[in-house]
Order: structure tokens, then sequence, then C-alpha cells
């Protein structure tokens, strides 16, 4: 362990770089950063593919992290800061000093209203719209580093829904054990795949133990038993997983985890993985599709929305979008406003 003046030394600087980058600090390990939908739902009434696709009111979602700068794996295409890009190597093991669950859900709420306030006098933003952003209904528990190594993830997930707020829980499923004894289910689970098979995982999600494949398929093999809709989100790379041979083997793997959906999505080219991915590893939209058509066929599952925009196609079991968590004005066959440079893709640098 280094000594604690390095440690120190390490916080500090990261804390320093998070800052500029506009994350809202809280407590020891966690942040709020605005989403740059919530600004386009404001401003230009363009929502989220998520909103599209589960009713989510982007303008009035917290982006939120309880385990801000720890994660168990190094991912190629992870655009978010990392201080291991400075060769720090400290970041995984959590802190010993774990912040309240209540705290950090009221801290939360309070960072997301200080993030919209400014919006009240914006130009041509809705009054209605302002009011309700400051009233928050969703938190993506996701923004950065693996949530799952925040110790008290299910009374966090509690304290949220007890102020009427719906959870996405996003993970790379590294500690099944952990998702297996939640004290409360979050209202959609969330797990990230770009690897098919071990020897991909350990070149592309570099983790930290050599046991996290085996943990990873372990999540996998428990999604079936979770009540709560389960996502599998693939991320498409040109040059590492857009080949016959990984739509194979994520076929074995999703026909285990039975997951409600399956979002297939292209790799963003922006922040710390440029430095380690090319801009050709990004793909088109249509390229998306082409393998998520491909998935579906496999899978026997449907082909039930797509946002252009945000480069992602939407696969399921069920073919009604009946799973909704608010009442944004869009829903699975609303055409796309805008083509797929209107959206993040396009803007990368904004987006992060
Ligand atoms: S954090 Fe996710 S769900 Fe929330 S507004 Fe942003 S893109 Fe949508």
């Amino acid at each position: 362990m280094e000594p604690l003046h390095v440690l120190l030394d390490h916080y500090a600087r990261a804390f320093d770089t998070l800052k500029k980058q506009k994350y809202h600090l809280i407590g020891f390990h966690s942040a709020v950063k605005k989403c740059y939908w919530v600004h386009k739902a404001l401003t230009e009434r363009m929502f989220c593919y998520k909103a599209k696709f589960y009713g989510i009111e982007s303008h009035r979602c917290i982006q939120f992290s309880p385990s801000l700068l720890w994660c168990w794996n190094y991912c190629l295409h992870c655009w978010r800061y990392r201080p291991k890009d400075r060769g720090e190597d400290v970041w995984f093991n959590f802190p010993d000093v774990v912040d309240d669950p209540k705290f950090l859900v009221e801290m939360a709420i309070k960072e997301h209203r200080r993030t919209v306030s400014g919006y009240k006098m914006y130009p041509g933003v809705d009054r209605r719209m302002y009011e309700e952003a400051m009233n928050p209904k969703h938190v993506a528990i996701s923004l950065t580093g693996e949530p799952t190594l925040y110790p008290r993830l299910g009374e966090l997930i509690r304290e949220f829904h007890k102020r009427g707020i719906t959870t996405f829980l996003v993970t790379r499923g590294v500690r099944p054990e952990v998702l297996a004894n939640l004290d409360e289910e979050p209202t959609q689970l969330y797990i990230s795949i770009e690897a098919w098979d071990e020897e991909s995982y350990q070149r592309f999600n570099n983790p930290i133990s050599p046991v996290l494949w085996r943990k990873t398929l372990e999540t996998l093999e428990l999604l079936p038993s979770f009540t709560s809709p389960t996502v599998v989100r693939i991320t498409l790379v040109r040059s590492f997983n857009m080949h016959e041979k990984a739509v194979e083997e994520w076929a074995k793997l999703l026909r285990i985890a039975q997951p409600t959906f399956i979002e297939v999505k292209a790799y963003m080219h922006v922040g710390g993985s440029i430095t380690r991915l090319s801009r050709d590893d990004m793909p088109s939209h249509v390229e998306v599709k082409k393998f998520a058509m491909m998935l579906a066929e496999r899978l026997g599952y449907n082909v039930v929305s797509e946002s252009i925009p945000s480069r992602v196609v939407l696969l399921s079991t069920l073919d009604k979008p009946v799973i909704r968590y608010g009442n944004p004005p869009v829903t699975w066959d609303t055409p796309d406003r805008g083509d797929e440079f209107s959206g993040e893709y396009g803007n990368p640098e904004e987006a992060t």
C-alpha cells in the first residue's frame, strides 16, 4: 500500500481533474455530473435513447457514481478519466471511509439541482420542464468506476426508491456475490460486455484479477433470477469484436442470461479512449444495426427499436413497450430527430 502522503497526493490531483471536468464531488468517493442529454432535453426537447427505449425523462435524470475512481478493469474503450492513465496503480482498493447511503442520496439530489438551476432563465427552456428537472425522477448509477465496489449499494438503491427515484444500475458484472445479495434490486440492471471469451476479455478489458471473466459469466448466469428487467449492453468496436465469432459466442452467453433487453451500441471515440483506439473503431449506425439483426436472428429476439443519434439498437423478447418508467414524448417507434451525428457521436467532447 502506498504511503499516506502519496495517496493523498493522488486523491488531490484526481479530484482536481474531475472538478475541471465538471464533476460535482460528494463525500469521499462519489459524484454527480450533468448528462449531455439533460441539456439537450431542456434546450432542444431531444431526449436520450433511454427515453425512447424505457420512458426515462432525460431532464429529470441524475448521472451518479458511488465509486468515482475505483474499478477492477482497464477497458480499452473507457472514455472516463482514470488515474491509471497517469501510471497511478492504486485505484482498485475501495477506500476504508464509506459514506452513508442517505447522505449520498440527499447530496446527489442537491447536486443535480445545482447542475440544472441555471436553466431557470435559459432562453427557450419550458418552465414546466425546468420545474420537473428540479424534481429528479431517475438516477443512472453508472457515470464512472464500478458501483458494486461500494459496500452499501443495496441500501443506496433503497434510499433512492424511497424518494420515488428509479435506479439504473450499470455494472461490468465482476461481483456476482454482491448482485446476488443486494438488499433491494435496482429498477433495471445493466451488464456491460464487449468480449466473447476469456482471451478477448483479458486483451480488451484488462481485469486486475484472472478470475474476473469467470465472475462475469457467473453474473450472466444470475440474471434470470432477477425480478427487475435486465439489460446486456454490447459495445461494438470495429477492430475488436465486429465479427461472426463474437456474435456466435454472445448468442451462447445470452441464451444463459436471458436478458429482458439487449442493447447493441457503437463505441464512441472520445476522452481517454482516443489514446488506445482509433476513430476507425467507431462503427456507423448501419453497421450496428446489421450486427444487432445477426444477434437477434440467432437468439430469436425482436429488433424493437433504435436510436440513430446514439447509434444503438434495442432487442427484446417483448414486442410492445410495456416497461416504461416515465412519460417522455418518445417511444419505441418514434422517428428520430437527427442523424448519427446529431447526438453524442457528433459532439463527443460535449458528451463526456
Ligand atoms: S444519464 Fe443516461 S439515462 Fe440519464 S439522461 Fe443521461 S443518457 Fe439518459
